[in-house]
């Protein structure tokens, strides 16, 4: 496959090539100063991004779905309840691996392409006076069906029943892409990784802690060893790690949120919105629709298209790949075949958004799909020279 094609999968994201040189270094001693001098930037710039005012960043060699692992293992115990809606893939791994680590997930179906339902969780959590639920968990951008959840009202949905639950959000989709606010929406664990809005190669998992889930650290009973927070805060305090750090990723992590603070998070986040609604726009222009449910559902990063029946989704993904050498999503789980993803996050611009809506359209010209060629970026290309509009989204 070409390297000069854009990708269109939601993860990993295009690596701009400052970030690929930044990563590309020579060895160097991670007990040294020099480590410490890429390090400390990095966590600063990661707080930025987080949109946190206290608490601790930890940032492993490893992926989102190990940052899932770090942050129940070090606040929960065997056998604690934890509540959770399944509307996705996403949604559905984290459960699976609190399953697998002895939890009690209370799992709250929610068909895929619903948001994390708020009255359900409000519900749960007022019936729960003996208070057993340790922890709330909701996936802030489910990458499965391109659905953004209210993760404001969650956390509105917990402090209603005076529960005090932790509250931990997956971010993994969402997080330097679209508003994220940790501390302003009492967000106790937000995990993430380097490959989707920080635009790295995957390989690093951040993790953000409140002082309230630093402060569950000693009582959790969940078996850890690599992803022990003590550990790794311990280790910080003399600059270092408690094993080998992935340097060059760090490095290119610190000049990540450097290029996402240059810009402005608020710029980035309205970027993001931009090519969303463009990439919106041309679906409606193809007569088809979103998976999400609702505009105020809609992602900015990733748009989960459903085709029309007697067609299957991933066959557009093969068809691109094949021919055109372009990468979109296929669908995952319950939405197989029904869908295909458009990945519109990390290093975008409105330029390179059309070229992938152009590839869309060839792929589902091929394969007799109803459209117009050229009718989705037509109408992409309308929005897009509206400069500045950003998609008028339902209020939050
Ligand atoms: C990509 C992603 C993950 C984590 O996947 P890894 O492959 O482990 O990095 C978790 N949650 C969401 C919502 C994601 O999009």
């Amino acid at each position: 496959m070409t390297s000069q094609n854009p990708v269109f999968i939601p993860g990993p994201t295009n690596i701009p090539d400052a970030l690929r040189k930044a990563c590309d270094m020579a060895t160097l001693d991670h007990r040294s100063p020099a480590f410490r001098a890429i390090f400390e930037p990095a966590v600063a710039g990661v707080r930025k991004v987080l949109g946190m005012e206290e608490g601790e960043v930890v940032i492993f060699p490893a992926t989102g779905t190990g940052g899932w692992e770090a942050s129940i293992a070090n606040t929960l115990s065997r056998g604690d309840t934890v509540l959770a809606a399944r509307h996705g893939m996403f949604s559905h791994r984290w459960i699976d691996l609190c399953q697998r680590h002895g939890l009690n997930v209370r799992v709250i179906e929610t068909p895929w392409g619903e948001g994390a339902p708020v009255a359900a969780f409000e519900e749960a959590l007022k019936a729960d006076t003996g208070h057993e639920i340790k922890a709330v968990l909701a996936t802030h951008n489910e990458t499965a069906t391109g659905v953004r959840s209210d993760i404001k009202g969650v956390r509105g949905a917990i402090d209603a029943a005076g529960h005090p639950a932790l509250f931990m959000v997956d971010g993994v989709s969402s997080i330097g892409s679209m508003p994220f606010e940790m501390s302003a929406w009492g967000i106790d664990l937000a995990v993430t990784g380097s490959q989707k809005g920080f635009m790295l190669p995957a390989g690093l998992s951040i993790v953000g802690i409140s002082p309230k889930a630093l402060a569950k650290m000693e009582d959790a009973r969940l078996a850890r060893c690599f992803f022990d927070f003590r550990d790794m805060l311990n280790s910080y305090k003399t600059g270092g790690y408690p094993f080998t750090p992935a340097v060059g990723l760090l490095n290119g992590l610190a000049v990540s949120v450097d290029m996402l603070l240059s810009e402005g998070l608020d710029n980035v986040y309205a970027r993001h919105a931009r090519i969303a609604e463009g990439v919106r726009r041309a679906v409606a222009a193809w007569g088809m629709k979103p998976c999400a449910a609702r505009p105020a559902l809609y992602s900015e990063t990733v748009t989960a298209v459903v085709v029309p029946e007697g067609f299957n989704g991933t066959d557009v993904v093969t068809q691109a790949a094949k021919v055109y050498e372009v990468a979109f999503g296929v669908g995952l789980g319950e939405v197989a075949g029904k869908v295909f993803r458009i990945g519109h996050l990390g290093s975008l611009t409105e330029v390179m958004a059309l070229s992938g809506l152009a590839t869309a359209e060839m792929a589902m010209a091929d394969l007799g799909y109803p459209i117009k060629l050229g009718s989705g970026v037509a109408a992409a290309q309308e929005y897009y020279r509206e400069k500045g509009e950003v998609a008028a989204l339902a209020a939050e």
